[in-house]
């Protein structure tokens, strides 16, 4: 399954505001809670949450010190970045970067209130959302099936209010697309999701390989797909769309071997350090999320004099494997 660059499934960066500077994606974590109690979680994210040291300002220094010659792809994230107190702060400190492309954020689009009452994002929070800058989104969904989507959060209802908020920010042109994780829960239906999602006029369903950290790994018996079983459901997920001439497009994190990783269209395999950077709540800057607990990977601190020439010494075009192998 290789993919030209005049295969319709790869995005086309023009669409995506891409002005032709090389591009960076960066994903600032500036959240650690989040309502939901999702099974397979990495960060087992939950109500209680960890201490966000990352602030706006240095976000948006930093943004800015990556910027001359790159196009920008920013990314809020958690946790459940909705739920963090800065949420429009950093959005708002980051509009003044010029190099920025495109903002966006991902979501459960399921926001629980401290006293436990279930909100999606509606219109008016929606408009706000495109007021601050907002140009896309990614929600996670688990399944087309309400069921198997709340068995996985573990919170009744979750499934419609990620469906409204989904409604919602389509509506107000708001670029929403959807996270999908595969598990032995939703692997039998993937067609089905897939072609739901298509009608609902999702752009892009972006496969999340699941990976055996945090809650998952104690799930694992449960829940878990080998590598191999998650890269047949993506083969499926593609035949579908082909099959059916879905317009939908599908993507993937994780699979190099299968499909490049980043979805910009512009590099190849995997661009974990090279296109992409991923900065955790503390502002320790690694390669990618799926490395974001591993020491090993971290290439620095946000603010630290050196941050910049350590990020700048990656040259290489792209990494053969996912680092969850190397
Ligand atoms: S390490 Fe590379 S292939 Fe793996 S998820 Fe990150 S960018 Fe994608």
């Amino acid at each position: 399954m290789e993919h030209s660059s005049e295969d319709p499934r790869v995005i086309d960066p023009a669409s995506q505001g891409y002005t032709g500077a090389r591009h960076l994606e960066v994903h600032f974590e500036i959240a650690s809670q989040c309502g939901l109690d999702c099974r397979h979680c990495s960060s087992e994210s939950g109500s209680e949450g960890e201490p966000v040291r990352l602030d706006a300002e240095s976000i948006a220094r930093f943004a800015e010190s990556l910027g001359s010659g790159l196009g920008l792809y920013i990314s809020l994230t958690g946790g459940e970045p909705l739920t963090s107190g800065q949420f429009l702060q950093v959005s708002q400190a980051l509009r003044r970067v010029g190099s920025i492309c495109r903002m966006g954020f991902f979501t459960s689009g399921c926001i629980v209130t401290e006293a436990g009452m279930r909100r999606a994002i509606d219109h008016t929070s929606a408009l706000r959302l495109r007021e601050a800058g907002i140009d896309f989104c990614y929600i996670s969904l688990y399944s087309h099936l309400g069921a198997v989507h709340d068995w996985v959060t573990r919170v009744p209802g979750s499934h419609e209010c990620s469906l409204r908020s989904i409604a919602a920010l389509l509506e107000i042109g708001i670029d929403a697309r959807v996270h999908f994780v595969p598990l032995q829960q939703n692997q039998s239906d993937v067609g089905e999701t897939i072609s739901f999602l298509d009608q609902m006029r999702v752009p892009e369903v972006r496969f999340l390989r699941l990976v055996k950290h945090g809650r998952a790994r104690r799930q694992w018996q449960l829940i878990g797909l080998s590598r191999h079983e998650q890269a047949a459901l993506l083969r499926e997920a593609v035949r579908t769309v082909d099959e059916s001439g879905l317009s939908i497009e599908i993507s993937a994190a994780g699979f190099p071997e299968l499909m490049d990783c980043r979805p910009l269209g512009q590099g190849r395999l995997c661009q974990a350090g090279i296109s992409l950077l991923y900065v955790d709540r503390d502002g320790r800057v690694f390669p990618c999320a799926c490395k974001k607990r591993d020491e090993r990977f971290c290439l620095g601190i946000v603010g630290e004099s050196e941050i910049l020439r350590k990020v700048r010494s990656v040259r290489r075009e792209h990494n053969l494997k996912c680092l969850q192998d190397a």
